[in-house]
């Protein structure tokens, strides 16, 4: 953990116990976030991103979620572990999520300037008219015209791109040191994606936060990130610069998903894919979980789960291709 790390997440482990059996979704997850970085969580769905993010302010149904093992380290206090009193103080002020459909994320029966209000009167007391202000100063941040207005506008009113920005602006009404946004770009057109790209890419510049940014979307990863973890199976498997992720990825399976992106140089009409499905969370194969899709399996696979270990810089992999002097064995 270094002078600028603002979270940490070390061996974090949330199971779902269901009646056909215990969902490992998480399954030792870990990452750190440092002061001012746009950190990308990738990988396909299903392979613990999201769970991960909720896991962080403890955001999962309970039960029959549960975080069983591991550490969530923020300010020195273990959220995973906390009591749910102290972590409502930190959720919203401290660290704020952007859902990925703000339609199901907003309440449908107060205006948009109710909800922001509401948000920055639960951690202070401000008086209506300040947040009433701040509210409309969000909404102008987030390039909403006529602010007063939509202010005064319900969620129904307003379009898709107009409520995703309008839930950032709330998640954002406390100045947040941490802002974990949820695949932010999935039910929107590609002008509006690019509109909530750009602002991102503004708050980041402007204001001091940290970003734990959830996507499957590797352009989008180019677009913003520093750096990116690749998920797969509940876990981290190579984590890395973004350029270097993307220029000269480690693990099979990065390198799998490098594979996959269209290329528009090849007259090929088929995309490439990644043989196999993800593993079922419920039976995750034993040894490494993808072992069963990789093209480089070895004996060892089968049997013996790699850990995450750094094998150059802020290079680490997971993979027992790689040992802990760096470079592949
Ligand atoms: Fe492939 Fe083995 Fe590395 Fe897993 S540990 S990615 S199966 S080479």
């Amino acid at each position: 953990m270094t002078a600028d790390t603002v979270l940490e997440v070390k061996n974090l482990k949330t199971w779902f116990y269901t009646r056909r059996g215990i969902v490992k979704a998480v399954n030792g997850v870990d990452f750190t976030l440092r002061r001012g970085e746009c950190l990308c969580l990738v990988g396909e769905s299903g392979c613990g991103k999201t769970v991960t993010a909720l896991s962080i302010l403890r955001l999962f149904d309970s039960p029959p979620g549960r975080i069983v093992e591991g550490e969530v380290i923020y300010k020195g206090l273990d959220l995973a572990s906390c009591t749910i009193q102290r972590l409502r103080q930190i959720r919203g002020k401290d660290i704020a999520m952007v859902f990925q459909n703000a339609q199901s994320a907003l309440n449908p029966v107060f205006t948009i300037g109710d909800q922001i209000v509401e948000q920055i009167n639960a951690h202070g007391q401000v008086s209506r008219a300040d947040a009433v202000a701040k509210a409309c100063r969000l909404l102008e941040e987030m390039k909403i015209s006529q602010p007063e207005r939509a202010l005064k506008m319900y969620p129904h009113q307003m379009s898709g791109g107009m409520k995703q920005r309008a839930m950032i602006a709330m998640s954002l009404s406390c100045d947040p040191c941490i802002l974990i946004a949820d695949e932010p770009t999935t039910a929107v057109d590609v002008t509006i994606r690019a509109q909530i790209m750009h602002i991102l890419q503004e708050l980041k510049a402007n204001r001091d936060m940290s970003i734990i940014f959830i996507t499957h979307d590797l352009s989008l990863v180019r677009e913003i990130g520093d750096r990116a973890a690749v998920f797969y199976g509940g876990k981290v498997v190579e984590v890395d610069t973004v350029e270097h992720i993307l220029e000269s990825p480690a693990h099979p399976y990065t390198i799998g998903l490098m594979r996959c992106l269209p290329d528009i140089s090849t007259d090929s009409k088929r995309l490439p894919s990644i043989p196999g499905n993800t593993p079922n969370p419920i039976d995750m194969p034993a040894g490494c979980s993808f072992h069963p899709r990789c093209q480089e399996v070895m004996e060892v696979c089968h049997s013996k789960d790699p850990a995450l270990m750094n094998i150059a810089g802020v290079h680490a992999v997971a993979c027992h291709l790689f040992s802990a002097a760096g470079g592949k064995n």
